[in-house]
């Protein structure tokens, strides 16, 4: 029976002959980490697994204390880990070194996909497929109405405001992880040539993006901006929080824009009083859930967290036995 080797535990998925955990939410002895977003990627364990990347942000977020042995594995490569478990990891294409874990016990091989999407990204490598007995997959957007555009549909809605309203600075709510760089790269893969003006929050990642050699073109900080008012027709990008706060009062007659999966969902938007709403999310939506799981080919499917029911309802339709692992501590709004 599978469960005895990987099971639930209140720290997260535990492997039992390896003595490791998945992304706890609490400090383990030792720990795999997907990717670095803050409710996988915690600081205080002792021994952590992960790309050199996920390793690289978390030193960039939490300092170089934030574990005791950082282990360094490469997308690609395949280590050993105590108890006769092997581990491979493999591109996600979720942010910048997010990986897919995949552990092999005994002859039966699992999956546990973390965070992921099959929808393009050039600051990160596209997701890999891994033919898997137990897929272990989140299922943040997992309803059929979840259908996300494409980036560059939803960039080009955004050029042509900038265009149609020169007077106004258009600024845009994205996570300082992930999000912000994709946007960014894309825009100028499209030709988007002007600086990119940045809320402080946003360029320590920015400039570690741009270590591992990811051009974001150029860009300044806000705060280096004497004359506000030069931000008229030019695009600032920011964390979602400072849409409605004090420092976006600075900026001149601002059109707000917010760059997340859920402004598919017109009532989000409005809530938050966003003008103009991009739907670009780095998870699956359910087109991409529903292949995903058809090309894994699990006999087992474990779903981590989202929106559990329909994705074990679909899969139990298909003839594969899914379950709802209910894992807690994963904010579904990193989106
Ligand atoms: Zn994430
Ligand atoms: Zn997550």
């Amino acid at each position: 029976m599978t469960r005895i080797w990987i099971n639930v535990q209140p720290e997260g998925l535990y492997i039992r002959p390896a003595a490791v955990y998945v992304d706890p939410v609490k400090p383990v002895q030792r720990a795999i980490i997907t990717h670095a977003h803050a409710d996988h990627a915690r600081p205080g364990h002792v021994t952590v697994y992960a790309t050199p990347e996920t390793l690289a942000i978390m030193a960039c977020r939490f300092g170089n204390t934030f574990c005791e042995q950082p282990i360094a594995v490469n997308l690609g490569d395949t280590i050993d880990l105590p108890g006769n478990v092997d581990m491979r990891l493999s591109p996600a294409g979720h942010i910048l070194g997010s990986a897919q874990v995949t552990l092999t016990y005994n002859n039966e091989v699992a999956t546990i996909s973390g965070d992921y999407k099959r929808a393009f990204d050039p600051t990160c490598r596209p997701f890999e497929v891994q033919k898997s007995d137990i897929f272990i997959t989140e299922a943040t957007f997992a309803l059929p109405v979840f259908t996300h555009p494409s980036i560059e549909d939803e960039l080009k809605r955004l050029l042509q405001s900038l265009k149609d309203f020169p007077g106004r600075c258009h600024l845009l709510g994205a996570y300082a992880l992930g999000k912000c760089q994709r946007l960014m790269s894309v825009l100028r893969r499209m030709g988007y040539r002007e600086t990119i003006y940045l809320h402080g929050a946003q360029v320590k990642l920015v400039e570690l993006y741009e270590q591992f050699g990811i051009d974001l073109g150029h860009w300044r900080k806000v705060s280096d901006v004497e004359d506000k008012a030069s931000l008229a027709g030019k695009l600032v990008i920011a964390p979602p929080s400072a849409l409605a706060d004090r420092w976006s009062r600075r900026l001149p007659y601002v059109m707000t824009c917010l760059a997340s999966g859920w402004m598919q969902i017109r009532a989000r938007a409005k809530q938050r009083r966003v003008e103009l709403p991009l739907t670009i999310s780095d998870h699956a939506d359910w087109p991409q859930l529903v292949e995903t799981i058809r090309e894994v080919d699990p006999s087992q499917l474990w779903v981590t967290h989202g929106r559990e029911d329909a994705l074990v309802h679909h899969a139990k339709q298909k003839g594969i036995d899914a379950m709802a692992l209910n894992l807690l501590g994963y904010d579904e709004d990193a989106d």
